[in-house]
C-alpha cells in the first residue's frame, strides 16, 4: 500500500499507558485531523509517526516499509508545531534554508524553494527580518514555510493555529486549505478545534484516553457518531 498505516501503536511513559492499540491507515494526499480533549495522545501520537519518540509497541510504514527503527530526518516528513519553534538569531531566510544546507539539496535549489515557499506564503517582505520583528501570524507562516521547502511527503501539524487570534486562524485555515490542495501532500493535523477538524479534514480521529473511538469523514462523524462521547465533541451546534 502506499500512505502511512500505523499497526497496534502502544505508547507507555513508565506505567501510565498514554497510546492504546492505535491502528490507521492514511492515504497519500489525504489530510486527515486527530481530535480530541487535551491529554488524550494527540501530540504523542503525531510525534511517534514524526520519529522524534519511539512507540512502545506496534509498527509504523510509510508506502509499504517498515519505518519503526528509522530516524525522524528520514522518514521523509516535516513536523510544524504550535510554538513556531524558529531560531530567533537567524533571519527568516535562514530559518527557511536551515536543515536543508548541508544536504544534498543544491543551494540554488534551495534558494528556488525559499522564493516559491515565501512567494506562496506572502512572506516575501520579511526574509531579512529575524522572527521577534514578526506578529503570531507572520510567524507561523514561517513556520509553515520551513516544512514546505523540505518537500515533505507528509506534514505533520499539531495545533499550528491555536497561538493565534480568532480571525487571523479564520484566515490561516483557509490559506492550509489552499495549500493541501496546491501541494497535493498528506496532512495530520492535530487540533482540538472541532470547527478546523469539520471544515478542514478529509477524515477526522476522534480520541478518548489513548483509543480511537472512530474515524470518519465529517459528515460521518455529524451524522452517525458512534457512541455520546463523539457527539458531544463533533457536537451539531444548537
Ligand atoms: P494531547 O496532545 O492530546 O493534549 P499529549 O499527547 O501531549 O496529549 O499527552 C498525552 C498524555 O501523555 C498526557 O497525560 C501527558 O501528560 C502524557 N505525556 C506526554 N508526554 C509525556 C512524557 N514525555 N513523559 C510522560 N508523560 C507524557
Ligand atoms: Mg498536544
Amino acid at each position: 500500500m502506499s500512505g502511512l498505516e500505523l499497526r497496534n501503536i502502544v505508547k507507555n511513559f513508565g506505567a501510565v499507558e498514554v497510546i492504546r492499540d492505535v491502528s490507521l491507515e492514511v492515504n497519500d494526499g489525504e489530510f486527515v485531523a486527530f481530535v480530541g480533549p487535551s491529554g488524550c495522545g494527540k501530540s504523542t501520537l503525531l510525534r511517534l509517526i514524526a520519529g522524534l519518540d519511539k512507540p512502545t509497541g506496534g509498527s509504523i510504514a510509510i508506502d509499504g516499509k517498515d519505518v519503526t527503527a528509522i530516524s525522524a530526518a528520514d522518514r521523509g516528513l516535516a513536523m510544524v508545531f504550535q510554538s513556531y519553534a524558529l531560531y530567533p538569531h537567524m533571519s527568516v531566510r535562514e530559518n527557511l534554508a536551515f536543515g536543508l544546507e548541508n544536504t544534498k539539496v543544491a543551494k540554488a535549489e534551495i534558494e528556488a524553494r525559499i522564493t516559491d515557499a515565501a512567494r506562496m506564503l506572502e512572506i516575501e517582505p520579511f526574509l531579512q527580518r529575524r522572527p521577534g520583528q514578526l506578529s503570531g501570524g507572520q510567524r507561523q507562516r514561517v513556520a509553515i514555510g520551513r516544512a514546505i521547502v523540505r518537500r515533505p511527503d507528509a506534514f505533520l501539524l499539531d495545533e499550528p493555529l491555536s497561538n493565534l487570534d480568532a480571525e487571523l486562524r479564520v484566515s490561516m485555515r483557509a490559506e492550509l486549505a489552499a495549500l493541501h490542495a496546491r501541494l497535493k501532500a498528506t496532512m495530520i493535523y492535530v487540533t482540538h478545534d472541532q470547527v478546523e477538524a469539520m471544515t478542514l479534514a478529509d477524515r477526522i480521529v476522534v480520541l478518548r484516553s489513548g483509543r480511537i473511538e472512530q474515524v470518519g469523514t465529517p459528515l460521518e462523524l455529524y451524522n452517525k457518531p458512534a457512541n455520546r462521547f463523539v457527539a458531544g465533541f463533533i457536537g451539531a451546534p444548537h
